[in-house]
């Protein structure tokens, strides 16, 4: 039987979202005009993506034994996601996301990880068995890097290909580059990990020629309303972005990584995967949330039958 499980390693955070017509400045408070809780977290935001995208998708990650974590088991389950591979942590609270999104759909971001950080390399090992069929790895840099490592050499170990969305960006160590099949950094991650000033567009293609040489197979760095470049040995190629009306764009890095992932499992090339990630990403900033935002296959089929071409 061929293999085409995705197994996501990462974080499940609550996103606790404000909304106001502008963001306060430093030591000023005004009033927002809304509030919500919504499910989230990288890791667990990527985890929906592929399911409702109609993967087969088991989340190994850590929450606190507390409400929270009730109500976003319960999110992931009811969204398709399995969660064999989940533990609980008797020391620390689930982790949570503070965001504020202003009048014109742009974000800012406090994490508080809490058991996020508690999920450790032995902890992966232990849930080993759940590698079995996968086609997939899929991963963020919201739990402990030495996890991530450790996950990623079971995936190798075991002939399965490894997507990394390197998020938050930070630097990375080769021996973590050099099992990376593919990597979805953003522009501001793509010049952490390459360990380059945070900007200075002309940039770009040295960080890529940089994390190339440390051992990337490929990378694929999206470029938000523009879409994205993919980055190999063999050049560079641009992929337009889909236009859509901006609502929310919180998770659009997230819903590209999951259908990038959801595409690649499914047996797809990456230059066919590719626009089915530019408008699940599209899609989902047209409403408001993380793993509410996600679109079904169904939806971006329909998306990209009647979008035509992308705008480049
Ligand atoms: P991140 O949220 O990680 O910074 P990006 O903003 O680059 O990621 O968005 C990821 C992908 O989502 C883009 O490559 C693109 O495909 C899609 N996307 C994001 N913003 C828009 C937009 N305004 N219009 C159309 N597609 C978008």
């Amino acid at each position: 039987m061929k293999k085409k499980g995705i197994r996501v390693v990462g974080s499940a955070h609550m996103d606790m979202v404000a909304r106001t017509s502008r963001f306060p400045r430093p030591g000023e408070t005004i009033l927002g005009s809304s509030f919500g809780l919504f499910p989230g977290g990288k890791g667990a935001n990527q985890a929906v993506c592929c399911a409702k995208l109609g993967g087969e998708v088991y989340f190994l990650g850590k929450m606190g034994n507390d409400l929270f974590r009730d109500k976003l088991v319960s999110a992931m389950k009811r969204d398709g996601v399995r969660t064999d591979g989940l533990l609980v942590d008797e020391t620390s609270p689930t982790g949570i996301a503070s965001i504020t999104i202003d009048r014109g759909g742009e974000n800012q971001i406090v994490v508080i990880s809490g058991s996020n950080m508690n999920l450790t390399p032995a902890a992966i090992t232990r849930k080993r068995s759940l590698f079995a069929k996968a086609a997939i790895l899929l991963a963020q840099l919201e739990i402990p890097l030495q996890t991530v490592e450790r996950a990623f050499q079971l995936a190798k170990e075991r002939g399965i290909l490894t997507l990394l969305n390197p998020a938050p960006g930070r630097r990375l160590p080769t021996s973590l580059l050099k099992m990376v099949d593919v990597l979805t950094p953003n522009r501001t991650e793509l010049r952490q990990i390459a360990g380059m000033p945070p900007s200075g567009e002309e940039d770009i293609a040295r960080g890529e020629h940089t994390l190339l040489a440390r051992g990337v197979g490929k990378i694929v760095v999206t470029l938000g309303a523009r879409g994205c470049l993919l980055v190999t040995s063999d050049g560079r190629r641009l992929f337009p972005a889909y236009r859509v009306k901006v609502v929310d764009t919180t998770a659009a890095g997230d819903a590209f990584s999951g259908a990038l992932a959801c595409a690649l499992a499914r047996g797809e090339r990456i230059e066919d995967a590719i626009p089915f990630a530019n408008a699940a990403g599209a899609l989902s900033v047209t409403r408001m949330g993380a793993q509410t935002s996600m679109p079904t296959r169904l939806e971006v089929e329909n998306f990209l039958r009647h979008s035509g071409a992308p705008s480049p």
